[in-house]
């Protein structure tokens, strides 16, 4: 029997693959350490991974039966591609059903951001409230009427679209390819007119940084920065001091650099929202990623093609 090794502990992938395969699984709420990956592939038929997991060229080529990645997520930075494309290795993902999860969650860090619900509640639990209705007490800001600029309009970012297009919002974007829908701006113009940025890019060598120091010096000083993407598209160190010295408003943040690490400057401060990396994090949507990612899996396994390939 074939072998594959799941670096999580997911029951929908496992009650499917385990009709087909012998599975070895990292049970475990931490994920694995490399030199674990790397004892466990050798002789697997496929890997079924997560964002954390670092697919590189060492596990790649430590795991010589391979044929198939199976990420249980639609970024796949973590997987050395052309490590796994020059043997031939299928890339499986899971796009489309995370999208609208992920486009709830960045809509509720635009509103929690805009509206200080963070701020509120810990207000509360502090017991320290104690004036009602004062007028300037807790003021946040209207959405009505506020420029959205949306870096990279894809499947989220559109999804991000169409929610904030409700709320009476202008979506203003930027992305390789103009679209006929909305307006096209620069990265440049779109930092200078957006009173919400939201990023929406993959992780990729174009997008490694690509809010620093400059970008955010270009944005309004009422801006809020929004990131669900991946963290290491914002340079958080410039981000920390872009939150301290005022250079913009605010920061709702899922993802960061360094995860499960979240700078300790971060967290002390009041003008950020921060989530644990959860955009996809729903009951429905994790069930059809592990039910997907099985099936990238156990399609090819009967000579079929993968529910979603990365091309
Ligand atoms: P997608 O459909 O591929 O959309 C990505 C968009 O980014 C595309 O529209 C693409 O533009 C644009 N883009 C790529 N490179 C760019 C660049 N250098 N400058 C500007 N735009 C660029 O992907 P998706 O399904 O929306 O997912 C987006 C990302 O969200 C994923 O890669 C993942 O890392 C992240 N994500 C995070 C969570 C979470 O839990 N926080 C959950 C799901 C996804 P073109 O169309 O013009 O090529």
């Amino acid at each position: 029997m074939e072998r594959v090794y799941l670096t999580r502990n997911i029951p929908k992938a496992v009650s499917m693959l385990k009709e087909y395969f012998e599975l070895i699984i990292h049970d475990s709420t931490k994920p694995p350490d490399r030199y674990e990956i790397v004892k466990n592939v050798s002789n697997v038929y496929a890997i079924l991974c997560s964002p954390s997991d670092n697919i590189d060229s060492i596990v790649i080529n430590a795991a010589n039966k391979l044929r198939v990645i199976s990420t249980y997520s639609v970024g796949y930075d973590h997987i050395d591609l052309a490590s796994a494309n020059a043997r031939g290795i299928i890339v499986g993902y899971t796009p489309n059903v995370l999208t609208n999860a992920t486009a709830d969650l960045t809509f509720a860090l635009l509103l929690a951001i805009a509206r200080r619900v963070v701020e509120g509640d810990k207000l509360i639990r502090s017991a320290k409230w104690s004036n009602i209705y004062e007028y300037n007490f807790m003021l946040g800001r209207d959405l009505e009427g506020k420029i959205l600029g949306i870096i990279g309009l894809g499947r989220i970012g559109a999804a991000v679209a169409r929610r904030a297009a409700g709320f009476g919002m202008k979506i203003v974007y930027n992305s390789r390819e103009k679209k006929n829908i909305y307006e096209y701006l620069s990265l440049d113009e779109l930092l200078k007119v957006s009173d919400f940025v939201s990023i929406h890019t993959p992780l990729n060598e174009h997008t490694y940084h690509m809010i620093g120091e400059k970008e955010l010096k270009s944005m309004k000083r009422c801006a809020y920065l929004i990131n669900t993407a991946r963290g290491k598209i914002v340079d958080e160190r410039a981000l920390i001091r872009a939150l301290k010295e005022g250079w913009i408003a605010g920061a709702a943040l899922d993802v960061y650099e360094q995860e499960p690490l979240v700078a300790s400057e971060l967290i002390e401060l009041d003008n950020v929202v921060l989530t644990p990396h959860i955009g996809s994090a729903t009951i429905e949507t994790r069930e059809r990623m592990a039910e997907i990612a099985a099936l990238n899996i156990i399609n090819p396994y009967k000579g079929l093609e993968p529910i979603y390939r990365v091309k």
